[in-house]
């Protein structure tokens, strides 16, 4: 057991990362912590993570974020999917949709029926069974309840954390402005106790939150805790992103990632502009070559100069050493392919609240919450390996990565679909198996039988059971608006709430 009672957290950093942290931990524990949040103007947060995950939804609901206050004040849009765009190859297109695909039964899944019916010959899409899918594809968007939709939003990151600081500091968040120039830890636990600042400042602490983002200063930089590189598995290692005029008259409700020869784009409007950012793999493509292309193919007059983010895939070794948890960027990345990387800084967050060592560091709860993030990131991990394997492009990176050696999870997870379109969920992962389905068969991953049980359907019941489940979508999709006549009624920006943020220098 390491420390006494833990009474002072204090937050390096001020990124999202760094206002989720000092906002949950001072929102649900604010009679027993000071939470101190250490801030620079004078490094730039990384400027980017603009597209989320349902979860988000549920940490809302837990830190009481009402959803038309949130949306308005960070210009936010929705997001139904991913359309993946030449993944497979260049002018295929598949949609990675949320919510759920029709309804299985215990022991074998929707998949299972639909798959009988094309073993039968009848003609459907697997995505003609998702609400979320046809919705993308319509480009229409509302809340709807019957079927019920399941949805994420598009956001302005920089509004993101005006908002959680404007919403969340009078919970007693102490926010210090400076550069932390030195980490002090006890010469013999390690433990950190203190930051200094450039200007002198001291500001100690029982437990420190790392969110300096890729530097790590605490965990990495002065904790020495280690790096797993997924390189191998995840060839992107740099972006270049930009914000440029929305020039769609409605914002399409899902985020847009286009496969290019190294890499992939993204394109995710939000109320007043769209966040675009080229990935890239950087032994493909020079950053000269990237940021033209990028201009070239964003189609938009940009609002910003294009900056860039250099990144290495992978995880820390440990995300909570001695009294320091990193948080965000600071305790890996895996690119942003799936929009995960605010999801893994929620859950975390909510995984610290739930663990929170009050009285002491007990290693049984470290062990606990290390071994979480650990299988939490891995399963994210192979889900976007998935996307990059899984292809049938001819460039270099492309077909590297279809012959690379998968993680043995990925690979049992890829066998286990083509043998017998068996798909699995562990409680704690972020993918459900709709997920896996939409993405295996969608880049290309056909099984080679299915399940027995939908053979004992006779025709005229499979169909019905596939009416019933596409009948309700297929009345329910042309009656929702387009998504900018929603958002319009629902939860419109006041003019110019973009202009008040002064971004960091
Ligand atoms: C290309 C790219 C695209 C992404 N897209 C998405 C997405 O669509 N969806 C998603 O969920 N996530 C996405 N992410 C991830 C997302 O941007 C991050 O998870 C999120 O912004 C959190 O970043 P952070 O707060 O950890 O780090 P940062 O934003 O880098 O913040 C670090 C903070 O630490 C402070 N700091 C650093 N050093 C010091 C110091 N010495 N003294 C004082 N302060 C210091 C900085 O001033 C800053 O406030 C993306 C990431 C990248 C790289």
């Amino acid at each position: 057991m390491g420390t006494d009672r833990i009474r002072k957290v204090v937050v390096a950093g001020g990124g999202t990362a760094g206002w989720i942290a000092a906002s949950t931990l001072a929102y649900q524990l604010r009679e027993q912590l000071e939470v101190t949040l250490v801030e620079s103007s004078a490094i730039a947060t990384v400027g980017v993570g603009e597209a989320t995950v349902p979860p988000i939804r549920n940490y809302h609901r837990f830190m009481n974020i009402d959803e038309q206050e949130f949306l308005r004040a960070v210009a936010g849009g929705f997001k139904l999917s991913i359309s993946f765009e030449n993944f497979v190859r260049p002018g295929h297109r598949y949609i990675h949709p949320f919510g759920i695909t029709g309804k299985g039964t215990l022991v074998a899944g929707f998949e299972q029926f639909w798959l009988e019916s094309v073993r039968r010959g009848m003609q459907s899409e697997l995505h003609e069974y998702s609400l979320e899918a046809m919705a993308s594809l319509a480009d229409r968007f509302a809340i709807v309840d019957d079927p019920k939709i399941n949805y994420a939003y598009h956001m302005d990151a920089a509004l993101y954390v005006k908002f959680l600081r404007e919403k969340f500091q009078p919970c007693g968040i102490r926010q210090v402005e400076g550069k932390i120039q030195q980490v002090r830890q006890n010469p013999d636990s390690g433990y950190v106790e203190a930051l200094v600042l450039e200007d002198g400042q001291v500001i100690e602490g029982d437990f420190f939150i790392d969110c300096t983002g890729f530097r790590g200063l605490l965990i990495e930089q002065t904790l020495k805790t280690g790096y797993e590189d997924w390189n191998h598995w995840l060839p992107c290692d740099r972006a270049i992103a930009v914000q440029t005029r929305s020039v769609d008259p409605s914002p399409v409700p899902y985020t847009r990632a286009i496969a290019h020869e190294a890499g992939w784009r993204w394109h995710i409007p939000v109320q007043h502009r769209v966040g675009c950012g080229l990935v890239y793999d950087s032994r493909y493509m020079s950053d000269d070559e990237a940021q033209a292309k990028l201009l070239r193919d964003v189609g938009a007059e940009p609002v910003k100069d294009p900056w860039q983010v250099r990144f290495r895939t992978g995880r820390r070794l440990k995300a909570w050493n001695r009294n320091v948890v990193a948080l965000g960027l600071a305790s890996g990345f895996i690119e942003p392919l799936e929009s995960t990387s605010i999801h893994l800084a929620m859950s975390a967050v909510m995984k610290l609240v739930e663990l929170f060592p009050s009285e002491g560091i007990p290693d049984s709860l470290v062990n606990l919450y290390n071994d979480t993030c650990r299988r939490e990131l891995e399963h994210v991990r192979d889900f976007i390996v998935l996307h990059y394997h899984a292809n049938q492009r001819t460039e270099k990176m492309w077909t590297d990565c279809r012959e690379m050696k998968l993680p043995d999870s990925l690979q049992l997870r890829i066998d286990a679909w083509r043998d017998r379109a068996y798909v699995w969920y562990e409680p704690g992962e972020l993918f459900a198996t709709t997920s896996w389905i939409h993405v295996l068969l969608g880049q290309g991953i056909v099984p080679k039988q299915h399940h027995p049980l939908p053979r004992e359907l006779s025709d005229a019941d499979l169909r019905r059971l596939l009416d019933s489940i596409r009948g309700p979508i297929e009345r329910t999709v042309p009656q929702l608006p387009p998504q900018q006549a929603f958002v319009d009624r629902y939860c419109k920006a006041a003019p110019g709430v973009w202009d008040m943020h002064r971004p960091a220098a």
